[in-house]
C-alpha cells in the first residue's frame, strides 16, 4: 500500500487498487439513496421447532437490489453501512418493515408467529433501542411478544451494564432477544450469565463441521455443537442452531436436544408472498423425524 512506501511517497496509480476503490465509492453513493428510491427488501427464513416441526418463529433478512449493480448481499453493504453512519436508518426501515409484515400476517388469520430482527451493534449503541422499538410496535400494532432481536456477541462485550439495561428494558416491553452466530465471537459466560436474553443461535460453521468430509460424525465439531446446546438449557435459554442444510444434521441436533433449526433444508429465505405456504404445516422433511 501506499502508505507503506513511505510518509511523502504517494502510489497515483494501480489499476487493481483503483478498481477497488471505484467500486467501493459508487456503492457508497448508491447507498445514500437506497432508502429513499425503495431500493431495498426483506426476506424472511423459517425457524422450525424440532419436536413438532412446525414454524416457530422468521427471521428478516434484508436484500438490496440495485438497477445496475444487481443483488448486492448484506455483507457486502452492512458494513459499509456501518462507515458511512447510515445503519440506523436502515436498521429502522427494516424493524418497521419487519412489525409491518408480521401484523399483516397475523390479519391474514396465520397462525402467529414471531418475527427476529438483526441489529447490528453500531445501531444498538447509538440510538436509543427501545425507543426506536416501541415506537415500530405502537405504528404498526403488533403486540411486542411477536418480536424478536439478534444480537450479535460484540453488542455484549462493550458497556456491559448500559448494555445489560437496555435489554432488561427490551425484555420487559415483551421483546426477545437472541444472540447470534454464537460461538465466533469473544462474550464472556460471565457476562452471558448476566445478560438478560432468550436464545443462543449457534453459528452456521459449528453446524457445518458436525460431520466430516465421510459423512461421519467429527467428534470436535460433534462436541462444540453439543456443548452450546447443553450451556443454553443450563442457562435456560433456547439452543437454535442456523445454517442447517442436511437431514443428518438435522437428526444429529434434535438428538442433542436442540429445540429450533433454521436452514436451507427446510427453507432459503423467501418472500413475504412466498412464506405464506409455510405456515401451519409440518417442515420438517422426511427422515428428519425419529
Ligand atoms: P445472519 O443473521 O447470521 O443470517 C444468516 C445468513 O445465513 C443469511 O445470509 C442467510 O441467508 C444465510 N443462510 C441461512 N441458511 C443457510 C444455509 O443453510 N446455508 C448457508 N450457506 N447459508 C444460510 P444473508 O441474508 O446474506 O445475511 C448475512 C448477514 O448479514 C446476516 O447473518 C446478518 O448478520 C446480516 N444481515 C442481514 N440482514 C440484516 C439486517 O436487516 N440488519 C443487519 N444489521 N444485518 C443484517
Ligand atoms: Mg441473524
Ligand atoms: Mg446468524
Ligand atoms: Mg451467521
Amino acid at each position: 500500500r501506499a502508505k507503506d512506501l513511505g510518509r511523502n511517497c504517494f502510489q497515483l496509480y494501480s489499476p487493481a487498487m483503483n478498481a477497488r476503490s471505484f467500486e467501493r465509492l459508487s456503492m457508497e453513493a448508491a447507498l445514500r439513496h437506497a432508502l429513499v428510491r425503495n431500493e431495498f427488501r426483506l426476506a424472511y427464513q423459517v425457524k422450525v421447532d424440532l419436536i413438532s416441526g412446525r414454524m416457530s418463529g422468521v427471521e428478516a433478512l434484508i436484500r438490496w437490489h440495485h438497477r445496475e449493480m444487481g443483488p448486492i448481499p448484506p455483507a457486502d453493504f452492512i458494513p459499509l453501512a456501518e462507515n458511512m453512519g447510515v445503519i440506523s436508518d436502515i436498521g429502522e426501515w427494516v424493524l418497521r418493515e419487519a412489525c409491518r409484515q408480521c401484523r399483516h400476517w397475523l390479519d391474514l388469520g396465520l397462525p402467529p408467529v414471531r418475527i427476529a430482527v438483526n441489529v447490528s451493534a453500531l445501531q444498538f449503541h447509538e440510538t436509543d433501542i427501545p425507543d426506536v422499538v416501541g415506537r415500530a410496535l405502537r405504528d404498526t400494532g403488533l403486540p411486542p411478544q411477536f418480536l424478536e432481536l439478534e444480537l450479535t456477541e460484540s453488542v455484549l462485550m462493550q458497556r456491559v451494564d448500559e448494555v445489560a439495561v437496555v435489554l432488561r428494558d427490551l425484555r420487559t416491553m415483551g421483546v426477545r432477544i437472541s444472540i447470534d452466530d454464537f460461538g465466533t465471537g469473544y462474550s464472556s459466560l460471565s457476562y452471558l450469565k448476566k445478560m438478560p436474553i432468550d436464545a443462543l443461535k449457534i453459528d452456521r460453521s459449528f453446524v457445518n463441521d458436525i460431520f466430516g468430509e465421510n459423512g461421519s460424525v467429527a467428534e470436535e465439531g460433534a462436541s462444540i455443537v453439543s456443548t452450546i446446546i447443553n450451556l443454553a438449557h443450563n442457562l435456560r435459554l433456547k439452543a437454535i442452531a442456523e445454517g442447517v442444510e442436511t437431514v443428518a444434521q438435522a437428526d444429529f441436533l434434535r438428538a442433542r436436544g436442540c429445540d429450533e433449526v433454521q436452514g436451507f433444508l427446510i427453507s432459503r429465505p423467501v418472500s413475504g408472498e412466498d412464506l405464506i405456504s409455510l405456515f401451519d404445516r409440518n417442515l420438517l422433511p422426511a427422515g428428519a423425524e425419529m
